[in-house]
Order: structure tokens, then sequence, then C-alpha cells
């Protein structure tokens, strides 16, 4: 057959859709135009949709540009058509986003095909979810950049100008900033005490507090992120701020014991230069500065103003050596193990650990003492007797050979934020944990195809019950339903308080009619609860399930208006979501 026969091309793509169509990675293929407006998308295999929510009508005939959003490279499609036509292949890393608006760290591969024998063309692009890979990368730099902040500080007793000086480099490379200042207020003024990076030249600089980027952090307390100064209300002096090249930034108090004294600012000469993660990084150094600063006039000798620099930390921080023996360690450690310090330091862990919980972490040290870099999150009886949940980043201290000497431990009690993801009165997950779930849940139920039911429950006439019979009791039968929510659904199915007198009930590979099955059964539960006040409540519940295009709004939406036939047709009874179709 000659070359360039369309039957033949026809043939060859239709036998690779087949085979695309059954694998597990995102596969795109596109013609071979590579100037601007192209290539053109020509197919994406099933995987690909579920990765990132197109469907495949939606994207067939535009270019990948529709994946782009605020966070893509501006050269992204501009240096892959570069590298295509240099090399013939490409491999990037791009940050793209789902049609329902999230982001993803996608990696690319493409290739060339010559589906008629003719030369190049289409092209294979095949794509895979790389998010994960990236915040861990991004989480062990972020802790590496500490560690070596904190370290610096205990062993080389820094004065104050250069561990303000090693705060700005700290931040300039973090987050890879082009500029870095710490700033004092002074006098209704910002002073640069120091900088980094393309602020250099400007020490001493002075801004009104009032009028400056800086000056709103400082007056509000709080974290500022300028996304893009050319865009941003709260920004005063634009012509300034342009001409020391300042079109993004991120400012964070610094503030000890409730008292602001200065800002940390990072900013770059180009719009949408930082990310949440950024800032995140910023506060944690930002507490490392400001503790020591502070305190550092009231305390003449480095070696307190070394102590105090690590006590003031809101997490427990050490460095053990490769004997498992504590070296360091801060005021927090106290607090845990309810010994001095002089108690901890040189002592192992073995030692002075409760030996089950010893047994538990000993794989984490195995670990680290191996040169990984280990993250966790438990929860621990401490020697005080109570049930907290840490967090923990193990770091290991390792030389160029990778002989390890010890680790870094950074350790953090996150149960109050925990916490904040449970309803207090129930006990039951909240709307906001419900939501971070489902997203989860939903994700899965469309990667594999899973049925996945969603159920709105709420009580009927309650606040006639409350009226009768007060506020007290009728938080008493909140409970009470929450209860039987949670004994009566499955492990796998996620109940919460939605707010107020609804709940609601995620349930994992369950259609429509199972869901109707589960609500039946539990609005005749509920209406059998007895609180002994010779008035029983009754509830109404509106189910529906999972379809490809939803996101978890549009589900629980329906749900919702299930819901509201069910009051409308009486109360005491359940309503499904009248199917599409
Ligand atoms: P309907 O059948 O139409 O749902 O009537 P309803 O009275 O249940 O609905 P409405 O939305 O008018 O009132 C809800 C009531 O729920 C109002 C409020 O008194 C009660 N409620 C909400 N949260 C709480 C709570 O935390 N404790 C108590 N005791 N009552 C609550
Ligand atoms: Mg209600
Ligand atoms: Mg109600």
């Amino acid at each position: 057959m000659k070359a360039g026969n369309p039957v033949q091309q026809g043939r060859a793509l239709d036998t690779l859709r087949s085979a695309l169509a059954r694998v597990s990675v995102g596969a795109m293929i596109t013609d071979a135009q590579l100037e601007p407006t192209g290539p053109c998308i020509v197919y994406v295999n099933p995987a690909w949709e579920r990765l990132t929510g197109f469907s495949a009508e939606a994207v067939v005939g535009s270019t990948p540009h529709i994946l782009y959003g605020r966070e893509t490279s501006a050269n992204a499609l501009d240096d892959l058509r570069a590298s295509l036509k240099e090399d013939g292949t490409a491999q990037s890393e791009t940050v793209i986003y789902r049609r329902d608006g999230t982001r993803l760290n996608m990696a690319v591969s493409i290739s060339p095909l010559c589906l008629c024998g003719d030369g190049v063309d289409h092209y294979l692009a095949l794509q895979w979810d790389v998010t994960a890979h990236r915040e861990t990368c991004a989480r062990n730099r972020d802790l590496e950049a500490l560690t070596r902040l904190q370290r610096a500080v205990i062993m080389e007793n820094l004065n104050i100008d250069s561990l303000r000086q090693r705060v700005a480099n700290g931040a300039l490379e973090v987050t890879g900033a082009h500029a870095a200042v710490v700033e004092e207020a002074e006098e209704g003024e910002m002073v640069y005490r120091a900088v980094a990076g393309m602020a250099e030249g400007q020490l001493g600089l002075r801004l009104p507090i009032d009028q400056s980027a800086s000056g709103l952090a400082y007056r509000s307390k709080e974290p500022v992120l300028v996304r893009d100064v050319d865009r941003d209300d709260r920004i005063q002096l634009k012509a300034k701020a342009r001409e020391i090249g300042f079109l993004s930034g991120i400012m964070v108090p610094l503030a000890q014991a409730g008292r602001i004294f200065g800002v940390l600012k990072v900013y770059a000469n180009q719009a949408d230069h930082f990310h949440e993660r950024d800032q995140y990084f910023l506060e944690v150094a930002s507490g490392v500065l400001a503790a020591n600063l502070h305190k550092a006039a009231e305390y003449a000798s480095s070696e307190q103003r070394r102590t105090l620099l690590l006590d003031a930390l809101p997490a427990m921080i050490s460095y053990v050596d490769s004997d498992l023996r504590y070296q360091e360690v801060n005021a927090a450690y106290e607090r845990f193990y309810g010994l001095g310090t002089e108690r901890i330091l040189g002592r192992k862990i073995e030692d002075i650990l409760d030996p089950e919980i010893f047994s538990n972490f000993r794989p984490y040290w195995d670990a680290v003492l191996r040169g990984e870099t280990v993250s966790y999150e438990r929860e621990i009886v401490t020697p005080a007797g109570e049930r907290r949940i840490f967090q923990g980043d193990y770091h290991p201290h390792q030389d160029h050979q990778g002989e390890v000497f010890g680790f870094y431990a950074i350790v953090r009690d996150v149960t109050d934020r925990h916490q904040a993801q449970t309803d207090y009165l129930t006990g039951l997950p909240n709307r906001r944990r419900l939501e971070r779930d489902g997203f989860l849940q939903l994700t899965q139920a469309h990667r594999y195809d899973k049925d996945l039911s969603f159920m709105m429950i709420d009580l009927d006439d309650f606040k006639s019950f409350n009226d009768q019979f007060g506020h007290l009791y009728g938080d008493e039968a909140l409970k009470a339903v929450a209860e039987l929510l949670r004994s009566a659904s499955r492990d796998a199915d996620i109940p919460a308080r939605w707010g107020g007198e609804e709940f609601a009930l995620l349930l994992p590979e369950t259609d429509l009619d199972g869901a109707r099955e589960v609500a039946e059964r539990l609005r005749a539960r509920v209406a059998t609860l007895d609180f002994g006040m010779g008035r029983f409540v009754t509830a109404s519940l509106g189910v529906a399930q999972a379809r490809a295009e939803d996101d978890l709004s549009a589900l629980q939406d329906r749900a919702d208006q299930a819901l509201y036939r069910a009051k409308m047709a009486g109360r005491n009874q359940v309503a499904a979501e009248i199917k599409a179709g």
C-alpha cells in the first residue's frame, strides 16, 4: 500500500485507540501540527478522561491548552513544541487543571507516530499524576531548609544581623523568590533590616507603614499574599512596587507574645509567582526569627538565645544520633515527657519512652537511619496519659557519601486540627470533613467506575420540638440521631453532621436502590427513638447516586432536592432523585 493512504492511516489509528482504551495511564493523540493553534487533539483514552474530568467529546479538536490555568507555566506548550521540533520527543511536568478546577502536577512524555509510514503525522502523549510525589518533595525541601536554619543558629551562635540575613537568604531559596527582605517597624515606617536577591543594595530603605505592602501585614497581623500587584486593590504604591520589581509577593508578620515588630517579605518581578505553601514555610521561618529577635535584647548570652529560639516553636524539635540518643531537644520535649531537659539529653529513647510506643516507632527510626525521609501521623497515649495525634517528619543527617549520623525530628501535635473536623455536639465528622473525604471518595468512584451515593437527612418540625422541650433536649435528640447514624451505617460509610438538624451520609459502593434501602431503614429507626418525652422525632431523607460528571456539590444538591420532595410529600419519608434520561 502507498504511503499516506488515508485508509491505512485510519486503520492504524483505530488499532492504536483500541489498545490505548485498555491502559490505565492517560493517553492523548494529537495531530502533528506544531505551529501555534496546534497541535490538535484527535483522541484521548478513558484513563485520560478520568484523570482530567474532561470527556473526549469536549476536548477533541482543541489544543492541550484547555488544561492550562493560573499556575501553569506560560511557556508550557511552546516548550513542548520546541522540544518536539528539535528532538522529535518531549518530556515535561506541568501544572494542569481538571474540569472541576482542581489542580494537578502532571508528567507528560510525548513520542512521534508515523501512522501512514510517511514521516511523523501524529504525536502520542502519555500523562500521569505526580501531585503526591511533588507534595512530598516540596515538604522535604521545606523541612531541609528549616533544619538547616535551626542547625546554623545552634552551631554558630549567630548575632542578630546574621540571623536576619540567614532568614532572608533561606526565604529566598525556599520560595524561589527574586528578593527577600526582613523589615522592622520604626516610628511609623517599615525599615529594610536584611535584604537578599534583587533587594540587595536597598538596606535601610524606609516606607510608610500605612501605605506599603508590608504595612498591610503589619497592621492586619495576618500574612498577606499578593498574587498580582496590578490587580490588587490593597496595594497603594503601585508605581513604587513596580520600580523595585515587586509584582507578586508574600508578607508575614514577625510576632512575639502577640506583639508585631516587623515583617518578613519575599517578592518576585512576575505575577502569580507564589503559592499557599510558600506562605506556610514563611510563617514557620518567621516564628524562628521572631522568637530570637524579640528576646535578644533581654537576654545577652547567645546560649540563652539559642535555647529560646527552639523553645518558642510550637513543635517538638530534636536531633537524635545513630544510637537513638537525644542530642538536642527543645522545651516541648520537657512538656511531653514531664522531665527536665537535662534528664532527656544524652539518653537513649528506649530508656525513657513507653516500650509499646518505642516498638511501634522503631520502623520509622530504622528507615530514617537508612537515609530515608519519614513522615507519619499517629495517635499516641502521651506519658501524661492523654490521647493525642502527632504528625512527625524525620530527616536524615548524612554526608555526601550517604553515611547517616543521626536525624532531625519535627513532631507536631495536630489533635486540635483534627478536632476542627469533628462536630463538637455529636462527635460526628463535620461538613468540612465530609466534603474533604467525599471529594476523595468521588474521585475514586470515578476512577474505578464504582457506585457512590449520598443521603441528606433533615429532622422534621424540629423547631417545634425545641420550642416544646427546650434546646437541651433538642441537643440530646440530635446526639441520639447521630449515634444511630453511626451504629446503623457500615464501616465504609461516612456519616456527618451537615449543620443544625441536618445530617448527611456518604455511601461508597452503593447504588441508588441500595441507598434508598438504607434510608428507609434509618427513617424507621429514627421514628422509634424514645426520649421519654411522649414525643417522637421523625426525619425526611433524600438520596442521590453519583454520575460521571458529578462533583460533590452537584451530588449533594440532587440529594437535597430529593429531600425537599420528601418534605413536600408530608415528611417522615424517603425520596430518591429522579433519574436522568
Ligand atoms: P422541617 O420539617 O421543615 O425541616 O422543619 P424544621 O422545624 O425542622 O426546620 P427549620 O429549618 O425551620 O428549623 C430547624 C430547627 O433546628 C431550628 C433550630 O431550632 C433547630 N436546631 C438547629 N441546630 C440545633 C442545635 O444545635 N441544637 C438544637 N437543640 N436545635 C437545633
Ligand atoms: Mg433543616
Ligand atoms: Mg428540619
